[in-house]
């Protein structure tokens, strides 16, 4: 029993996050509701959640795994410099996946993406943006109400 609910609690730390988490992130979070969880514990428990396909584990280019409470199809971008996962949703991904089957003659049964490169917040491209650009990125950034009316 004890077992479950520290899975159902994972389960709902990530869920409670688009950060895309590490292990380690989640058992230090975890150890505030279950003092005795330990390290492995937490592998084991996202392992047989990702198996479930409860969760996405993503593997970045620092071979580090992080991990996903969100299962709808998206992909991912990885900024090498601050190392933050972005999610990014994308069209027309079937039509590659389709053209894949065809060629290898296989089920493919599931297929992920990542994109490795710099994020805007690390790159300069904000500052090239025009100026009503990051006016609108000002007003959305102090508060998502007024981002919501315009
Ligand atoms: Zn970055
Ligand atoms: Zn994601």
């Amino acid at each position: 029993m004890k077992y479950s609910k520290q899975r159902e609690a994972l389960l709902t730390l990530l869920r409670s996050t688009r950060s895309h988490p590490s292990a380690d992130w989640l058992y230090e979070n975890l150890r505030k509701e279950f003092p005795n969880i330990s390290l492995g514990t937490v592998y084991r428990n996202l392992a047989q959640l990702a198996e479930n396909g409860d969760i996405l584990k993503i593997s970045t280019s620092a071979n580090k795994e992080h991990f996903d409470g969100f299962v709808h199809r998206h992909f991912h971008f990885v900024c090498n410099k601050c190392d933050k996962i972005y999610d990014v949703d994308l069209d027309g991904m079937d039509e590659i996946k389709n053209q894949a089957a065809e060629k290898l003659n296989a089920d493919i049964e599931d297929y992920s993406l990542i994109f490795y490169g710099i994020c805007e917040n690390c790159s300069s491209k904000k500052i090239i943006n025009s100026k009503e650009e990051i006016y609108y990125e000002k007003v959305c950034m102090s508060g998502m109400r007024l981002c919501s009316r315009g």
